[in-house]
């Protein structure tokens, strides 16, 4: 059966991985991929879990991207704050 030639391998599957959860396949790879997974729990297994870890550190790095935004609006307001607080001290005291 020709169909077997165009099965991707355990292998080919594994490098695929990301390709296919972030959408860079092309349908026909993508079906072959879906058509591996179906027979395979394997591959079915090592994609869910790549699928989470991924999912998780999207989470992660956009969490992080806030709090950075965060922090520099918090340091905008204080110096702000600050040079409200004391317009144009001019040293010593
Ligand atoms: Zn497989």
């Amino acid at each position: 059966m020709k169909i077997m030639n165009m099965m991707p391998s355990c292998r080919e599957i594994t490098e695929q991985a990301s390709d296919y959860l972030n959408q860079d396949l092309s349908p026909w790879q993508r079906a072959a991929f879906r058509m591996h997974l179906l027979m395979c729990v394997y591959c079915r297994r090592h994609v869910k879990h790549l699928g989470l870890t991924v999912a998780t550190l999207g989470k992660i790095a956009s969490e992080e991207k806030a709090r950075e935004n965060d922090d520099i609006q918090q340091i905008i307001a204080l110096i702000k704050r600050q040079q409200k607080e004391s317009p144009e001290q001019k040293g010593g005291d």
